[in-house]
């Protein structure tokens, strides 16, 4: 069906010094689950990239990165022949400014890390995206999450924008369940709250759906 399709997953993790990191909860359960469920279709050759996680799809290329530029360089390597890309990774938008090759001492009662912004991998892929090439992303929102997700959509040039809402009877990160809503530019279709296997199930019709209609 597909001749290639990227998944990016899990969260990245950005160093500040030997043993201490930047990083947040996402779990890859999601991006785990799509590329299972394309494996299990047959949908083409998936090459899954994913920040640290212990959910590693089998019989599909994996490909293990640490932070937000090593994601970048090995999407950009690989971009150009796929024509599906879902970025279900967690990308952190900041990084430490500086990297502490020696772990940093204890010192005064406080401390300020400065923080400098990571590329925008999805705005990027967006911005190079051709005819053909249906691009998928992700977003977690907690205040005008409509206003916000359509704004993302066209922002990044999107095809489908999986919106989740995170509230407390909805965290979303880490957890099997989730609730969330497909976001195109012609509609947006509310989930109700399923497993995260079935989630990828309905993101893969949705994508298939797209695929069928360019
Ligand atoms: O703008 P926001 O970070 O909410 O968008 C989330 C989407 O953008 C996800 O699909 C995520 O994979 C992607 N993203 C990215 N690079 C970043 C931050 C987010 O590709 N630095």
């Amino acid at each position: 069906m597909f001749k290639k399709i990227i998944i990016t997953s899990g969260p990245t993790l950005e160093p500040i010094d030997p043993v201490r990191f930047i990083s947040n909860r996402s779990s890859g359960r999601t991006g785990y689950h799509l590329a299972m469920e394309a494996r299990m279709r047959n949908l083409g050759p998936v090459t899954f990239i994913t920040g640290p996680t212990v959910f590693l799809p089998s019989q599909v290329e994996v490909i293990q990165v640490e932070t937000a530029q090593e994601m970048r360089e090995a999407i950009g390597a690989r971009f150009r022949q796929a024509d599906v890309i879902i970025m279900a990774a967690a990308v952190s938008d900041y990084r430490s400014l500086k990297y502490y090759p020696e772990k940093m001492k204890k010192s005064g009662e406080r401390l300020t890390l400065e923080l400098v912004k990571n590329p925008d991998i999805l705005l990027e892929l967006g911005r190079n995206k051709r005819k053909n090439q249906i691009l998928v992303g992700f977003a977690a929102e907690t205040e005008d999450i409509f206003a916000n997700a359509q704004k993302k959509l066209l922002a990044k040039n999107l095809d489908l924008l999986v919106l989740n809402e995170i509230s407390e009877a909805n965290p979303a990160f880490g957890s099997e369940e989730n609730q969330v809503y497909l976001v195109r530019p012609d509609g947006v279709r509310r989930l109700e709250k399923m497993s995260k296997a079935r989630i990828a199930a309905l993101i893969w019709d949705d994508v298939i759906g797209l695929a069928g209609r360019s």
